[in-house]
């Protein structure tokens, strides 16, 4: 009974996810980074930024709110056109 359940969370869980690969949000790299929302999917790019592309982080940490918006603006539509992972 209850480890149907917990299936049931689990896949939830599951087909929430979307992948974004490091290139796909302007990286140089094929890491996937996996997320269920955009915020979650810019923190988790950044984290892998810090530890991949030191140098790609303090550019980004440098922008201006404006170049911020047309980043965002340019990949955002990308990550909600996303499926969800399977
Ligand atoms: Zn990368």
């Amino acid at each position: 009974m209850h480890s149907g359940i917990l299936r049931i969370i689990k896949v939830l869980k599951i087909t929430q996810m979307k992948n974004m690969k490091c290139s796909e949000m302007g990286g140089p790299c094929d890491a996937v980074c996996s997320a269920n929302t955009w915020e979650e999917m810019t923190a988790e790019g950044m984290k892998h930024l810090e530890e991949a592309h030191p140098e790609m982080a303090a550019q980004i940490k440098a922008m201006s709110p404006e170049e911020m918006a047309k980043w965002e603006a340019e990949n955002k539509p990308k990550f909600d056109a996303l499926p969800d992972a399977q």
